[in-house]
């Protein structure tokens, strides 16, 4: 459902992507681990077209996302992605955050739009905060409307980039339960994140970036019994 094929991309005289392949079956959860300044969120904006890879091959969900005529919309339609940052509109209460999207984009009635709203806004354990502005909710349950938001968007594949490092620990829980139950529900997941013991627990498959390039890739496992000094180096203090 998600391709790379030797992807590289460059910002100016620095290459952040080296080569990068992998992919990502229907279904699967695969967590993106490294150091910072590796790739990671790169790798991520390139398969949503947020950045333009100089070369190599994307596909996801059928889509070319690596040529100049990729239907964008369409591509965002099946792709849903979540930074860190949750980057909800202030000014609108979350229905209206929700709503927003399915209504412009999808045409979506605002009467079926508002009761898509209350299913995702339930899938992450939020129906109460329907009519409250993102100021009124916590870190966590800001985080959560963020997702529930992309989720109202029925996308193929989630993207979540680092969407707990901005969260205290019992906040960050409760985004993880969220994210378990989505791919308990069958739904495909790319994530970059630094939660060792989150990745170990929830992912089919780790891609362990280092300096551009997918150093070491494989089953959760990896995590306990790396093959490479360099992922035995950045696993070596983490609390698995
Ligand atoms: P972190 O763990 O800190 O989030 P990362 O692995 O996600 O790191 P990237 O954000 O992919 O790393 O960045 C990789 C490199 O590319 C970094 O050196 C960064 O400074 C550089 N970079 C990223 N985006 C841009 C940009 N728009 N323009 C120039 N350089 C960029
Ligand atoms: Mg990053």
């Amino acid at each position: 459902i998600v391709s790379l094929r030797d992807v590289q991309k460059s910002f100016g005289s620095l290459k952040v992507l080296d080569g990068v392949s992998f992919t990502v079956e229907r279904g699967e959860v695969l967590a993106i681990i490294g150091r910072s300044g590796s790739g990671k969120s790169t790798a991520l904006r390139c398969i949503d077209r947020f950045e333009r890879v100089d070369h190599g091959e994307i596909i996801v969900c059928g889509h070319r996302v690596d040529s100049p005529d990729v239907n964008l919309r369409a591509l965002r339609q099946d792709v849903g992605i979540v930074f860190q940052s949750y980057n909800l509109f202030p000014h609108l209460t979350i229905e209206q955050n929700i709503t927003l999207a399915p209504c412009s984009v999808k045409r979506m009635a605002l009467s079926q739009a508002k009761d898509l709203a209350r299913k995702v806004l339930a899938q992450v354990g939020l129906e109460e905060k329907l009519h409250a502005y993102p100021e009124q909710l916590s870190g966590g349950q800001q985080q959560r409307a963020a997702i529930a938001r992309s989720l109202a968007m029925q996308p193929k594949v989630m993207l979540f980039d680092e969407v707990t490092s901005a969260l205290d620990p019992e906040l960050t829980v409760e985004v993880q339960k969220v994210i378990e139950r989505l791919a308990a529900d069958g739904m495909t997941m790319v994530m970059v994140t630094h939660e060792m013991g989150f990745a170990k627990s929830i992912a089919d498959r780790i891609v362990f970036m280092h300096r551009g390039k997918v150093h070491e890739t494989g089953p959760a496992s990896i995590l306990t019994s790396p093959t490479t000094p360099e992922l035995a180096q950045f696993v070596g203090t983490a609390d698995l």
